[in-house]
């Protein structure tokens, strides 16, 4: 995988304003929110998108999921949240490192962009 500026994130070579982290992943907020919240959780594995992953990565994409609710928590976002993971040239993916966004503290609208 080539280098994203989500691994330099994940070196600290650039600063992000970091929410959680743990030995798998970490979250952060997007430079660029579509939400009043709007986090991004990563693996620290570099996966370029959920398309790469496969069944050795089954335990690492629980452990994203659980990661989100987790964040979600801590963040307040207790009246829901959207959860979007882009694929891809038509799915919108722009970075190519795999991440999860947390939209909330808005109503969403269906279907999506
Ligand atoms: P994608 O479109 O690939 O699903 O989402 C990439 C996201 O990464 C975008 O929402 C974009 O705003 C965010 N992003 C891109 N570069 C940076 C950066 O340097 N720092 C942070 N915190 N977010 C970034």
């Amino acid at each position: 995988m080539s280098e994203t500026i989500f691994s330099k994130i994940i070196r600290r070579e650039i600063p992000a304003n970091i929410v959680y982290e743990d030995d798998l992943c970490l979250a952060f907020k997007d430079v660029n929110p579509q939400a009043p919240t709007h986090i991004l959780v990563i693996p620290k594995k570099p996966l370029e998108r959920i398309d790469s992953a496969d069944n050795e990565d089954k335990a690492l994409l629980g452990h994203l999921l659980l990661t989100v609710k987790k964040v979600a928590k801590e963040a307040h976002l207790t009246n829901g949240y959207r959860v979007v993971i882009n694929n891809g040239n038509d799915g919108g993916q722009t970075v190519d490192h795999l991440h999860l966004h947390i939209l909330g503290d808005r109503q969403m609208q269906w279907p999506p962009g």
